[in-house]
């Protein structure tokens, strides 16, 4: 079998109809993929993902719509977070706990102060590949290729560690099992609360090999996890990964920095929410805390004045990153709770719901931002700095957010 026979082996779902003239992301640009060394390798895990179980089924994913549609329509709202990256090490039952311990905590405070139910979703059980600025890095005059998340490469600074190995794919898959296996178990009771998934589809390979066509529908739906987002160094129009989120039928998300225009939002909702239907499409923006009040206000003014109904969600960490004098990549709690604090105020000004919150957080204490109630200085982010990828707020720190955000709520 050729390479190209199994790439056309392990996603027939996705394979464009030839009669129909439909375009297939295949055919067009992907930025931030691997340069895998060894497309043949590549190809034969491929093939084996798309003969492995979904991980997450449609009903699951429509039944995450429905929530995120009532998120859109202003009557809940919805706690989204976890690890910037997660990490294949990371999957024993006591981080995953501490996770969704945090995440829940968050969700009552919110839901209390919201006075609206709260969704859950984790950054979690697939996570595990990051965009990047630059395809390599120098260190001692050496370059090599850049992290790309555990499912790529190792974040060893070592050229063995470095190079993009396949069957790191296929372990990507098998830590997202185990981890979801957990959350199922730890929220499987019956009072709790259903915890979905949720990772930025960026290595399109891997999602379309674990896309299925759901036989009752005929729907395509990716298997990878429950809602996907597209993130803001992908999210060309005409590029890959737009097309793949057209093509499924899960929730999903766009990542908004603050050089997006309100036309672009509009094109976007017309690509990946044609139906206009509350619960398929949320914005993510990260603006900054700095700009969130110049450049939110008209970007949900023009979207809400097309009739869409998407979920707003603030993500006030990506905008917010600085490099410390030790080194290390960081951010303020108080900047944090400053933009947070900003999306809560546009939505009042304009009439419009402050759909939810999107945080890279872990359950544990790590040093890795500065602030908080149990402060962490600047000088203390070397103690427990654990992250591979962005900083994360530590338990205390997500709960000195909310709590904030509470108090915001109720002003
Ligand atoms: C992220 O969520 O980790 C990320 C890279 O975000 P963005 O696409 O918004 O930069
Ligand atoms: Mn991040």
């Amino acid at each position: 079998m050729t390479v190209t026979d199994l790439i056309a082996s392990y996603d027939p779902a996705l394979a464009p109809d030839p009669a129909a003239g439909a375009v297939s992301w295949r055919d067009l640009p992907a930025a931030q993929q691997p340069d895998w060394p060894d497309q043949a390798a590549l190809a034969a895990v491929m093939a084996d993902l798309g003969t492995y179980a979904p991980l997450v089924l449609p009903e699951e994913s429509d039944r995450l719509r429905r929530r995120l549609a009532a998120v859109a329509r202003g009557e809940a709202v919805l706690i989204q977070g976890g690890d910037c990256a997660e990490a294949f090490g990371g999957t024993s039952e006591r981080q995953v706990r501490a996770k969704l311990t945090t995440l829940d905590q968050m969700a009552t405070v919110l839901s209390a102060a919201a006075g609206l139910p709260a969704l859950r979703i984790g950054r979690i059980a697939g996570q595990y590949s990051k965009p990047r600025s630059n395809p390599t890095e120098v260190v001692d005059g050496i370059e090599l290729p850049v992290y790309r998340g555990d499912s790529v490469n190792g974040a060893a600074f070592d050229p063995v560690a470095r190079t993009p190995d396949p069957e790191r794919l296929r372990q990507a898959y098998h830590s997202s099992a185990v981890t979801l296996n957990l959350i199922r178990a730890l929220t499987g009771g019956p009072e709790s609360e259903d915890v979905y998934t949720s990772h930025e589809a960026l290595i399109l390979d891997y999602e379309a090999a674990l896309t299925r066509r759901d036989s009752h529908t005929g729907r395509l739906y990716a298997g990878s996890g429950h809602l996907l987002w597209i993130g803001e160094r992908t999210r060309q129009p005409g590029g890959a990964h737009l097309a793949f989120a057209a093509q499924v039928d899960n929730p999903v998300a766009v990542k908004l920095g603050p050089s997006a225009t309100a036309d672009e939002a509009l094109a976007l909702i017309d690509l990946l929410d044609p139906e206009r239907e509350p619960g398929r499409l949320a914005f993510i923006t990260r603006m900054g805390a700095g700009r969130i009040h110049e450049v939110l206000p008209e970007l949900v003014a023009k979207v809400t004045a097309s009739g869409a109904q998407v979920a707003w969600v603030c993500d006030p960490m990506h905008g917010n990153t600085f490099t410390s004098p030790s080194g290390h990549k960081t951010r303020r709690v108080a900047d944090v709770a400053a933009e947070a604090e900003g999306f809560l105020d546009v939505h009042r000004e304009l009439g419009t719901h402050a759909g939810g919150f999107h945080l890279e957080f872990t359950g544990e204490y790590v040093t890795e931002c500065v602030g908080g109630t149990d402060e962490v200085t600047l000088q203390d982010l070397p103690d427990r700095y654990e992250s591979t990828c962005d900083p994360r707020l530590n338990r205390g720190q997500a709960l000195d957010l909310v709590f904030s955000l509470a108090e915001k709520y109720r002003s």
